[in-house]
């Protein structure tokens, strides 16, 4: 089965919704001027919640091919939940991914696998696909715990009937640090995620979901993460911000000559 490759921005708490303007028509306009294959490869931006509306109206007054996806949602619909996002509104403003379990999320707000699992119901709920993110810590990684991002994937679609999904793999020792995975252990761990997907929830899932490499993708190595047979495109932080940069690595098939 041939997975669409997915490129996937994720601009964090960066760029107002002015800057996002400016970013988002930089991005379609590079996009343009190199014949940019839109139906081969899906190019999604996460933006901050404040930036959502004013990306949405630019890409449908332009009939820009690009793809919106909020960075987290509630895993209630709406009530008395200060501060949160409801699906039901990223639905309305087109989100059609949303970023759900990132590791800053897990962190800083201490989001729990329940939690993480409550969300993906959410989005299903709304017709929104998630992109799960997994990944282990520099001290799992040196303890050997190898299975820690395919539990996370396990308790995150256990029991949700969820059709549609794409997973994020970022080991946490390699956002924002510099330090990439080699395309051979992120294969390896891709590969697993995959494995255990198709053995413990379904395997016709298993087969069409995209699984993403994250963690200091940058146009110079995004090419050796996409020869990889189960890795089906990338999850990028740092240098999504810069729309050149991010070009480039959406047109990673002139790097790896395809
Ligand atoms: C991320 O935030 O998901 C990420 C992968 O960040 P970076 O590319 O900056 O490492």
């Amino acid at each position: 089965m041939t997975r669409t490759p997915l490129i996937a921005g994720n601009w964090k708490m960066n760029l107002d919704h002015q800057q996002a303007i400016a970013t988002v028509q930089k991005l379609a306009w590079t996009l343009d001027d190199a014949d940019f294959d839109y139906e081969g490869v899906e190019v999604v931006i996460a933006p901050p919640f404040t930036d959502l509306r004013s990306a949405q109206t630019l890409i449908d007054a332009e009939g820009f091919k690009l793809i919106l996806a909020a960075q987290d949602l509630s895993d209630q619909d709406h009530g008395a939940y200060t501060g949160d996002i409801s699906g039901e509104f990223l639905a309305k403003l087109n989100c059609q991914y949303v970023l759900i379990g990132h590791s800053e999320r897990r962190m800083i707000h201490n989001e729990s696998d329940q939690l993480v699992h409550a969300k993906v119901l959410a989005a299903k709920r709304h017709g929104i696909v998630p992109i799960v993110c997994v990944g282990e810590s520099l001290e799992q990684k040196n303890a050997g715990q190898t299975e820690v991002p395919i539990n996370q994937v396990l308790e995150a679609v256990k029991d949700t009937g969820i059709s549609e999904l794409v997973i994020a793999y970022e080991p946490v020792w390699a956002i924002g640090t510099g330090e990439v995975a080699t395309a051979e252990q992120a294969e390896e761990t891709i590969r697993g995620i995959r494995e255990s997907l198709a053995e413990q929830v379904d395997e016709g899932l298993a087969e069409k979901t995209r699984i993403l490499y994250g963690g200091s993708v940058k146009a110079n190595n995004v090419a050796g993460f996409l020869k990889m047979p189960n890795i089906d495109g990338v999850l990028v932080g740092g240098a999504s911000l810069d729309s050149e940069e991010f070009a480039n690595i959406a047109r990673f098939r002139e790097h790896i000559g395809v």
